[in-house]
């Protein structure tokens, strides 16, 4: 008894991905960069004069990620 092979189906075709340019994702950069530079702001430098926010609550918080990444503190 012959055995039949079953014909290779062809792959579904894939949705086209347009290319994103530089023009439309550079907000988005630009609003990461700002979030990691306040996150940097707030492991590195929140803490006494230039604190904004009064207490440690913030500096208890990120402080492994200080340690971490070698920013002063005690
Ligand atoms: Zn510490």
């Amino acid at each position: 008894m012959a055995q039949s092979v079953a014909p290779v189906s062809s792959r579904p075709a894939l949705p086209e991905i347009a290319p994103i340019s530089l023009k439309e994702i550079a907000p988005w950069l630009a609003f990461g960069g700002i979030l990691m530079l306040v996150l940097l702001y707030f492991v590195g430098a929140e803490q006494g004069a230039t604190s904004l926010i009064a207490g440690k609550d913030v500096h208890e918080w990120v402080h492994d990620g200080r340690h971490l990444l070698g920013f002063p503190c005690h």
